[in-house]
């Protein structure tokens, strides 16, 4: 099946299919430089407006996005591979949501005054200047919208670089955005790492990072040099502990969507699961009767849940993990078979152990692997034993499934639910799964330089 060309013209294939989906030109590292300079010419009007009247300007853009989400769902479905009600959903919940998050970001960087001691002084989150956005391919309209709408908002110029993978849905974004803000203020680079490395080394004041941990130490070591602010959240190895007294129905539904939707192509889906042995049968049992809904197939065909992975490499890595596990004596309780082209068949995997390859590298496929413990305290130490620790959740009897989750060194904990956070949450991670952080109010503060301003009684 062909794979993604960098060459002068990117073009995007259908991961289902095979077929061309369409073509961007790419843009040359050369040419790189002067694309961040016209970004820093659109820096002086647009960072010098209140960061209510960005707001007000880049609203309508949410309308537009919700408008056109089954037409731009449909795009992003047949160039990523997500069944097509996922693909939509994608779209028009970030175009709902857009006029809220405008508001909340203007309210979070708005100016605080700070009195006391015959002094007063003002706080003000200014914009940093230049923000690159470099962003995946797993949600390929929403992360470029995460990366690129604070750093906007809060009045930074943006050039996005989005995956090589998905060009065409990012640049739809960027064009539906590009129809009410001014020029330069949001531009689009396409290509693949020279883009990027190109990117990151030209006169940008932040890089925003969506992706692997890899090359979030590839960019964090390229902006040493000029000290360039950084957020990068990266990848995980999330686990799922299921305590003696949980509600098994719940954690087996909860395991099976979060280790199989999107394919398992998920920065926090479930990549190990500890069960307490007194109930890890009947676990295994629901689990194994759950995964019988994840129909595979192509994204665009109706009763599909569970689409392509994104590669041939990405399918390839999860098959290498597979076999080693079971060649290590991981047993296949579900699944399993081979299929063709970039799908793959959900699996559960049982008998695991953290010598495996499985439990301790990202797989970002549709695996649920069960690992059963004998207490608490030993799938604390489990879980805990990864150099990430993005999400986690826990499904037990309400008080101790809460002490276990304060145990778990993940920035975001789920107590008898998935691990998304009420409104004004961060979106954090902790370990290698994150540097710096996004969304909610602490979050859009991120993409700001902090000033403090003092008058009053001389010091
Ligand atoms: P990736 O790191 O391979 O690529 C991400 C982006 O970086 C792409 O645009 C790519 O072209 C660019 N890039 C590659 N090399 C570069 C370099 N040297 N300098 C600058 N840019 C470079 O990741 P991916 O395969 O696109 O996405 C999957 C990864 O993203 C997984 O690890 C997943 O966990 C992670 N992810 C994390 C979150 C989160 O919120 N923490 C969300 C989604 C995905």
């Amino acid at each position: 099946m062909p794979t993604t060309t960098t060459t002068a013209q990117l073009d995007s294939f259908n991961p289902a299919t095979g077929e061309l989906v369409g073509s961007v030109p790419t843009t040359p590292a050369a040419e790189i430089p002067a694309i961040v300079a016209r970004a820093r010419e659109a820096l002086a009007s647009w960072g010098s407006m209140t960061a209510q009247q960005r707001a007000d300007i880049v609203r309508p853009a949410g309308k537009a996005l919700a408008d056109r989400a089954d037409e731009l769902g449909e795009l992003l479905t047949r160039e990523m591979g997500k069944p097509l009600a996922e693909g939509v959903g994608e779209c028009r919940g970030t175009g709902e949501g857009l006029s809220d998050e405008v508001d909340e970001i203007a309210k979070a960087v708005a100016p605080q005054r700070l009195d006391g001691d015959g002094v007063k002084t003002t706080l003000y989150h200014d914009p940093l200047g230049v923000c690159a956005a470099i962003t995946p391919w797993n949600f390929p309209l929403a992360m470029p919208h995460w990366m690129t709408l604070p750093a906007l908002v809060t009045g930074n110029t943006v050039v996005l670089k989005p995956s090589e993978q998905t060009p065409l849905i990012a640049q739809a974004y960027a064009d539906v955005l590009n129809e009410f803000l001014p020029a330069g203020v949001l531009q689009v680079v396409h290509g693949a790492d020279e883009q990027g490395k190109a990117l990151v080394a030209a006169d940008v004041d932040l890089i925003a990072f969506t992706g692997s941990k890899t090359v979030g130490q590839k960019i964090m070591q390229a902006a040493a040099g000029g000290l360039k602010r950084l957020i990068l959240e990266l990848g995980s190895k999330d686990p799922l502990i299921v305590l003696e007294g949980a509600d098994l129905d719940a954690a087996a539904a909860f395991a099976a969507r979060n280790s199989f939707r999107n394919c398992g192509q998920v920065c926090v889906s479930t990549e190990r699961i500890y069960v307490q042995d007194s109930v890890k049968d009947l676990f295994l049992a629901k689990l194994m009767e759950e995964s019988k809904a994840y129909a595979v197939g192509d994204g665009m065909s109706e009763g599909t849940v569970v689409g392509p992975m994104i590669s041939d490499e990405q399918k390839s890595h999860v098959e290498r993990q597979l076999a080693d596990a079971i060649a290590a004596g991981a047993r296949v309780a579900f699944g399993g078979d081979k299929r063709d082209g970039r799908f793959m068949s959900p699996t559960v995997l049982d008998g695991v152990t953290h010598a495996m390859d499985i439990m301790r590298t990202e797989t970002f496929g549709p695996v649920a692997c069960v690992m059963g413990i004998g207490t608490a305290d030993e799938a604390v130490a489990l879980a805990n034993d990864s150099e990430y620790g993005l999400g986690g959740v826990v499904f037990g009897p309400d008080d101790q499934a809460r002490s276990v989750a304060r145990r778990l060194n993940s920035a975001m904990v789920g107590v008898n639910r998935g691990l998304a956070g009420a409104p004004g949450s961060p979106w954090v991670g902790a370990k290698q799964s994150g540097y710096s952080y996004h969304s909610g109010p602490m979050g859009h503060r991120q993409f700001c330089q902090v000033r403090v301003v003092s008058e009053g009684d001389p010091g």
